[in-house]
């Protein structure tokens, strides 16, 4: 699930990151309304984090204007304390939910998870492809009944490939959808991702089919 963050106080905004990452998403940050709504309309983000009061472009507005995009991704408003009619506002416009400043990292993780829990928002928890299978809330990775223990970023491009499984995916949709904006990727930074991944879900299971596939020319894709 990739994340894009707008906060102009810098610290809470590199502070989220960090914790978002250790759980699994990739998270991109802006930290003024301007490049914050340019990089919403641009990129492949599966929820919007936005603060209200920002350099530029306030949260609001940024809103607005991605709804009038068509652009319909969740979004989770971070407030300051006091700013009740914002938050009214905020709803209104377009919003699926709101924090209320100072915030635990836990209770944004919980608004984040029951977000991406709605049904409109199509992720569940457990993703099957064949006897293996990926649980994003938990992250257990288990093929049969064996326990398969990936890094981050592996886990990152397992669910990626698992979400849209049967689907050819090229190294550009992978690369924008698994590397936040600042990562340097190499052009074979893929290739060496899905050869680690072979080997944990599919080298070791030699009687079984091999579910990671690479269609030449095209790209990558997982199916049973
Ligand atoms: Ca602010």
């Amino acid at each position: 699930m990739r994340i894009l963050i707008v906060e102009d106080e810098h610290r809470i905004a590199t502070s989220l990151k960090k914790g978002l990452e250790q759980e699994h998403f990739v998270v991109d940050l802006a930290f003024d309304g301007i490049s914050g709504l340019d990089m919403a309309s641009e990129g492949n983000y599966d929820l919007f984090v936005f603060d209200l009061m920002l350099p530029g472009k306030d949260g609001l507005t940024i809103i607005k204007e991605l709804r009038a995009k068509q652009i319909h991704t969740p979004v989770l408003i971070l407030t300051a304390r006091g700013q009740v009619e914002d938050k009214v506002t905020g709803l209104n416009a377009g919003a699926d939910d709101y924090l209320i400043k100072p915030f635990s990292f836990e209770e944004l993780l919980a608004r984040i998870r029951a977000i991406s829990r709605r049904p409109q928002n199509l992720i569940s928890a457990s993703i099957t492809v064949g006897d293996l299978s990926l649980n994003n809330q938990t992250f257990e990775v288990s093929r049969g009944n064996i326990i398969i223990n990936l890094s981050n970023k592996e886990f990152v491009l397992l669910n990626f490939l698992m979400e849209h499984q049967g689907k050819i995916l090229s190294k550009d949709q992978i690369i924008s959808h698994v590397w936040d904006y600042d990562a340097d990727i190499l052009p074979n930074t893929v290739e060496v991702y899905i050869r680690t991944l072979r080997r944990k879900v599919d080298l070791p299971f030699k009687n079984k089919p091999s579910l990671i596939k690479t269609v030449r020319g095209f790209g990558y894709k997982i199916s049973a």
